[in-house]
């Protein structure tokens, strides 16, 4: 099976795809983004990784599993090793699973790994700034206003909440408020934050002298003040309760 795939090494990244493939055909494209993805954010977050980050690029889900062993089909996966960060993603014409997402965990796996799937999927979303096309904020005001709003103090305190909630609910608000944390208070007390990986609740108040109970009600504050349109969110509505 190894024979068939391809390698490519890159100033950050070793690239495998397979021969005869959609990503093979597409690889210049695929460098170039992730490349500049990975200067987005190594700048933003002022952390480089010594160690490159490894790219499986598949033809699709189940192949995805079959190669990395992982026990779920999905279109991407990170390995967050701190030696090897590894990055499998389905790559075909319907679904093009590249972009910053995956990076920003591989990147900051050398930096700290906190115990909060929340925080962690949080930073993510914060260079992906939307869900479905719609931005983090958006999502989080809609589900505000229609009460499917969920409390990101439990989701972050607590791995079991987080997987409780659903993602167009979790992810978006998570990515929301890391980029509220970012922009009111700076990347340098959130990256003391990121660090922690044990007592949340103490965490926040000592670092932001505020507690997360009161940083969640003036992000949400914030969130509800925005101008937002009755077109702008009647269809981010429609697309994310579309099912
Ligand atoms: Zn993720």
């Amino acid at each position: 099976m190894k024979a068939i795939w391809k390698e490519q090494e890159t100033e950050h990244y070793v690239f495998h795809y397979k021969q005869g493939s959609l990503a093979e055909k597409e690889i210049q494209e695929v460098i170039e983004l992730q490349e500049s993805c990975f200067k987005e954010i190594t700048d933003r977050l002022e952390f480089v990784p010594q160690k490159k980050i490894i790219y499986w690029l598949c033809d699709n889900r189940k192949e995805l599993m079959h190669a990395s062993g992982f026990e779920y089909e999905t279109n991407g996966v990170t390995f967050l090793d701190r030696v090897n960060p590894t990055i499998y993603a389905v790559y075909n014409e319907e679904v093009r699973c590249i972009g910053c997402h995956e990076d920003v965990h591989a990147i900051v796996a050398e930096y700290a790994c906190p115990n909060s799937i929340a925080v962690i999927e949080g930073l993510a979303m914060y260079f992906d700034k939307e869900w479905w096309g719609i931005p983090n904020e958006l999502c989080t005001r809609v589900y505000l206003e229609d009460k499917m709003y969920q409390r990101l103090r439990y989701m972050i305190r607590d791995d079991e909440v987080f997987y409780q909630v659903e993602d167009r609910i979790s992810y978006p608000i998570m990515g929301a408020f890391t980029a509220f944390l970012i922009e009111e208070y700076g990347m340098e007390k959130y990256k003391k934050v990121y660090k922690e990986c044990n007592e949340w609740g103490k965490a926040f108040q000592h670092i932001y002298g505020k507690s997360l109970h009161d940083l969640e009600i003036e992000f949400r504050e914030m969130i509800m003040s925005r101008d937002y349109s009755a077109e702008q969110l009647e269809s981010a509505r429609k697309e994310l309760y579309a099912d």
